[in-house]
């Protein structure tokens, strides 16, 4: 396939309502009537909830009963002029994100610890990492005087950690992990630079759900005296409550002397609207290290906590209210359901002779296939109306089990759909490819030769009208 042929099924598959809905490259010069605009944005919306409401979609919405959403829209339209940046006009979004950090402290060993565990609100589990990654490079800057910060993380640790790193002019060493997929401890440790400012380990990571070995990671860095984060981004409102029924949890929190940091996604098993995630410290020290303050600056003395300036106070507001509403019963409740959901999907995958399981996973499932092209049945699931997340190195998908999963007859047909797959790409062997997963993308792309070139051109491509 030729580049310019991939570009034009990109194109359609990016831009479906090109020429199909009214589409505007400069301002339109009479204001639209509201009416219609909420008729256009309804309508695309239906288009597109179906899929993501019967459970067809890997994670991306973590709740989504309609009632829930509903609340949550709620809570936003009453706040959604807010923003904390201006604290005194609107105090209570203050109010909200103090007791957001604080109850997702809770969650996660504060109070089982004798140290003080902060943190603050943030626009998402990436900003929260990069947050933190900041905070380490400015912190062993001033304390220790290294000036070439290292941040030393398993393979599997989030992409944002790379962000973080070319953002903020660090040096990401990736430890490949062991055959299980847990962070490898030894190779961790060798690792260990006097340039290394902190250990990364995650609870779990995104590509195979298998949770790392925070207790033994954690307790080498703070014998090295540098920090430990635990990229609890996906689990950290899932992982304390799988405790509570049971399931086999490894330690990962602040109840570990040696973690002195996370990030925790409310906007993922917190069931909060898209935007808001958390980032902990442990101590007021080193949450100070993250806060940005100008003090001669012409517009007046500027203070604010995170990367962005105005914030959106309806998003702190929603995340509150779905935190109070869910209770540690809801959790509860929510992670149970999930759960079990989760293991008759691994049970399914397992009976399939085909399909190899990666690891021993809790409910984000990664499974390959030795003898068949994987990204080929994940193409078949897609033409069925799955969305599965594609992996590499080695190559695999996974499913990230949510409550959309747990809805009657989902994991079934999920594990029909799964096996047919596998039948029909076994009698077409021609459907074998050298395809890429593009992470967020249905459909496997042909990469071929310059890669981020392309990847550039393709958020190009996303950007024209
Ligand atoms: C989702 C995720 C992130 C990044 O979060 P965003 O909200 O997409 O920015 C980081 N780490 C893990 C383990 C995640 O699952």
């Amino acid at each position: 396939m030729d580049i310019a042929k991939i570009q034009q099924e990109l194109n359609a598959a990016l831009k479906p309502y090109k020429d199909e809905v009214a589409g505007f490259r400069s301002l339109p010069k009479e204001g639209l009537s509201r009416s219609d605009i909420v008729t256009l944005i309804a309508e695309l919306s239906q288009r597109e909830a179906p899929r993501w409401q019967s459970g067809k979609v890997s994670g991306a919405v973590y709740h989504g009963d309609p009632n829930h959403i509903e609340f949550q829209n709620t809570v936003y339209s009453l706040q959604s002029q807010a923003n904390p940046l201006h604290m005194d006009i609107w105090p209570s979004i203050t109010k909200f994100e103090a007791e957001i950090v604080s109850m997702t402290a809770h969650m996660l060993g504060a109070g089982q610890t004798e140290d003080e565990i902060v943190g603050t609100v943030t626009s998402g589990g990436t900003e929260s990492i990069l947050l933190a990654m900041k905070t380490y490079r400015d912190w062993a800057k001033a304390t220790k005087n290294i000036t070439e910060a290292e941040i030393v993380a398993p393979s599997t640790a989030h992409v944002a950690f790379e962000k973080a790193a070319q953002y903020f002019g660090m040096r990401l060493i990736r430890v490949p992990v062991g055959i299980d997929f847990r962070a490898d401890v030894k190779a961790m440790k060798a690792a260990l630079t006097p340039n290394t400012v902190v250990m990364v380990g995650s609870a779990p990571p995104f590509p195979h759900g298998i949770i790392d070995p925070i207790e033994e990671l954690s307790e080498i860095a703070r014998q090295h005296g540098i920090g430990f984060h635990t990229d609890a981004c996906l689990g950290g409102f899932i992982l304390p409550w799988a405790e509570k029924l049971g399931y086999p949890v490894p330690k990962f929190d602040f109840r570990l002397p040696g973690v002195t940091s996370m990030s925790c996604d409310t906007h993922k098993y917190g069931y909060a609207a898209k935007g808001t995630s958390v980032v902990l410290y442990r101590g007021r020290e080193l949450r100070h290290y993250q806060y940005y303050v100008c003090t001669d600056w012409c517009g007046g003395i500027y203070l604010s906590p995170t990367m962005t300036g105005s914030r959106p106070g309806g998003l702190s507001a929603a995340a509150w209210a779905a935190l109070v509403s869910m209770g540690e019963s809801g959790y509860l409740e929510a992670a149970r359901r999930i759960l079990k959901s989760a293991e008759t999907i691994k049970k399914g995958i397992a009976t399939i002779p085909e399909l190899r399981i990666l690891g021993d996973p809790l409910f984000v499932i990664a499974f390959t296939s030795d003898n068949l092209d994987i990204y080929a049945i994940s193409d078949v699931m897609s033409k069925a109306g799955w969305n599965l997340n594609g992996l590499q190195n080695p190559p695999a998908v996974h499913l990230a089990v949510t409550i959309r999963h747990t809805q009657e007859g989902v994991a079934e047909r999920f594990l029909a759909d799964l096996q047919q797959a596998v039948e029909t790409v076994k009698s077409h062997p021609e459907m074998q490819g050298s395809m890429t997963p593009v992470y967020g993308m249905t459909t496997n792309v042909v990469l071929r030769g310059a890669v981020d070139q392309f990847l550039r051109g393709l958020l190009d491509t996303v950007f024209e009208p």
